[in-house]
């Protein structure tokens, strides 16, 4: 589980959850680091109910590396459930991203937003 959802714990009031880093990541349902990038995210783009974000992450960098170029996500309507997220980098197959890198991706958006 992740850090997040650890210390957001179960007295959180809009039911229960599902942390993306249990054990699948796609079996997720409102997992605290996912809602936390999805809270960073204002630019968040729809077709047919479907959203969907692609955040720039080129200048947010781990232990001096770059993550990659970019997180694109999707999720349905209002849906706790994250149905995809990856990270796109060039030359590179599109991955699940680690806890680590979401949360140095939350402290980038926070800090230049
Ligand atoms: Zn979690």
């Amino acid at each position: 589980m992740c850090k997040a959802c650890q210390e957001r714990g179960l007295t959180w009031n809009l039911g229960n959850y599902i942390c993306a880093f249990s054990e699948d990541f796609s079996n997720n349902w409102r997992c605290a680091t996912l809602e936390n990038i999805r809270n960073i995210s204002t630019d968040i783009q729809e077709c047919d109910k479907q959203k969907y974000i692609t955040l720039n992450i080129s200048n947010v960098k781990l232990n001096n590396s770059s993550i990659g170029l970019s997180l694109w996500f999707t999720w349905y309507k209002q849906s706790g459930t994250i149905q995809g997220m990856f990270i796109l980098d060039k030359n590179k197959l599109p991955r699940t991203p680690t806890e680590e890198e979401l949360v140095e991706i939350v402290k980038y958006f926070k800090m230049a937003g």
